[in-house]
C-alpha cells in the first residue's frame, strides 16, 4: 500500500497508488477544551470556523506553513488515512510533500506522525518539486523551470533543473493573506468587521489581480457581504466592487511578484534563459486569481501558464513519486 499526502496548509490530499487522488478536505482539526480527541477533521471541521462557542476550537495544524500544533496534524493525517484506506494497510510507505520551509524538527515530526498513522516508509518530497512534477515539467533535465506554488499560508517559488531545486524562496504570503487584506480593507474603508471565511468567499467570487480582457461583465460585479459595523457593533451589509477588491489583494500580490523577481535573479543565466524561454508555472489555489498569470507576465516580461486544476498539482506530484519510487527515488529524501 503506497500513499502520497500533500500536506497543504489549506487543503489535504491523498494519493493511493493504482488509484489516484481519493481524498481532499480542508486541513483543518475541531477540538473542544479538556477532550483527548478531536471533535471533527477536513471538511466538517472547518464548516466551524467563526462559529465555534468558546470551549471549542478550529485549528489549522499547519497555519503558516509551518507546524504550528504537531498533535492536531499528528490527529489529522491518522484521521485522513484511514478515512482513505480503511481496514488494514500492510506494508504502507509514504511520500509526503511538506513546504519547503519547514524545519529539521518539523520534518521529524512529520515523519513520527506518519509512523504513528501506520506507515513503515516515509519519504519527504519539498512542496515546488512535487508541484513541478504534478504540473508535468520537465524536472528531470538539464533545462531550468520556473514554478510558484502559490498555497493557503505559504507560496513557494523555485527554479528546477536535473531533479534538483536550483534556488527557491519560500514566502508566508498566500491565499491566507488576500484574505486578510479583505478584512482589513473592508475594516478600514466600510468600518465593517467580517470573518476570514467571508473575506475568502469574497476573494473567490470577486477577486482578481488584473484587469482581464475580454471580462467586462466581470469587472462590472458587485459582491455583498453581511459583517458586523465597527462603532455600535450592528448587523450591516456593504457592496463591494471588483475594482477596490482588487486594490485590496496589491500589496500581497506585489510581495509574490517580488519573490518571483528575486528568484530570477539569484538564478544562473544560463536557466533564467531557460526560464526566459518556456515560461512560469502557476500552482496551488492562488493560481485560480483571476488576472495573476498576466500581472506576473507583465511585471517579469515572461510568459505565465497556470496548471490544469493547479489545486491538486502536487498531489499530482507526490502521486507519481508513489507510482515510480525507483524512478523517482532522486528527488525525494528517505526519512
Ligand atoms: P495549500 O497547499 O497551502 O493547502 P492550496 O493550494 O490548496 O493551499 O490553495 C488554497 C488557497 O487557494 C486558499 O487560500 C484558497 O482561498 C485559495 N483559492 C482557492 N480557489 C481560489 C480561487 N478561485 N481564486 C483565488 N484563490 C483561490
Ligand atoms: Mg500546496
Amino acid at each position: 500500500m503506497d500513499i502520497g499526502i500533500d500536506l497543504g496548509t489549506a487543503n489535504t490530499l491523498l494519493y493511493v497508488r493504482g488509484q489516484g487522488i481519493v481524498l481532499n478536505e480542508p486541513s483543518v482539526v475541531a477540538v473542544k477544551a479538556g477532550a483527548r480527541h478531536a471533535l471533527a477533521v477536513g471538511t466538517e471541521a472547518k464548516e466551524t470556523i467563526g462559529r465555534t462557542p468558546g470551549s471549542i476550537t478550529a485549528i489549522r495544524p499547519l497555519k503558516d506553513g509551518v507546524i504550528s500544533d504537531f498533535e492536531a496534524a499528528e490527529e489529522m493525517i491518522r484521521h485522513f488515512v484511514r478515512k482513505a484506506v480503511p481496514g488494514r494497510r500492510p506494508r504502507t510507505r509514504m511520500v509526503i510533500c511538506v513546504p519547503s520551509g519547514v524545519t529539521q524538527v518539523e520534518r521529524r515530526a512529520i515523519v513520527h506522525a506518519s509512523q504513528r498513522a501506520g506507515a513503515r516508509a516515509v519519504h519527504l518530497v519539498e512542496e515546488p518539486m512535487a508541484a513541478a512534477i504534478g504540473a508535468g515539467l520537465p524536472v528531470a533535465e538539464p533545462r531550468g523551470s520556473m514554478i510558484v506554488d502559490i498555497g493557503g499560508g505559504t507560496s513557494e517559488v523555485a527554479v528546477i533543473s536535473l531533479g534538483g531545486i536550483v534556488t527557491a524562496q519560500s514566502l508566508r504570503v498566500g491565499g491566507d493573506r488576500l484574505d486578510t487584506a479583505i478584512t482589513d480593507y473592508v475594516r478600514r474603508e466600510h468600518s465593517l468587521l467580517i470573518g476570514e471565511r467571508t473575506a475568502e468567499d469574497v476573494k473567490v467570487a470577486i477577486g482578481s489581480a488584473w484587469p482581464v480582457p475580454g471580462e467586462d461583465a466581470f469587472e462590472m460585479r458587485t459582491f455583498t457581504v453581511r459583517g458586523r459595523e465597527k462603532v455600535g457593533g450592528l448587523p450591516k451589509t456593504v457592496d463591494l466592487t471588483v475594482r477596490e477588491v482588487r486594490a485590496a489583494l496589491d500589496e500581497p500580490v506585489e510581495a509574490i511578484i517580488a519573490a518571483v523577481r528575486t528568484t530570477l535573479e539569484e538564478c544562473p543565466p544560463e536557466l533564467s534563459g531557460d526560464v526566459m524561454e518556456h515560461g512560469i508555472v502557476l500552482t496551488g489555489g492562488g493560481a485560480l486569481l483571476p488576472g495573476l498569470d498576466l500581472r506576473l507576465a507583465s511585471a517579469t516580461g515572461i510568459p505565465v501558464f497556470v496548471a490544469d486544476d493547479p489545486l491538486d498539482s502536487v498531489a499530482l506530484g507526490c502521486g507519481k513519486c508513489v507510482e515510480d519510487f525507483d524512478g523517482l527515488e532522486r528527488v525525494m529524501s528517505a526519512a
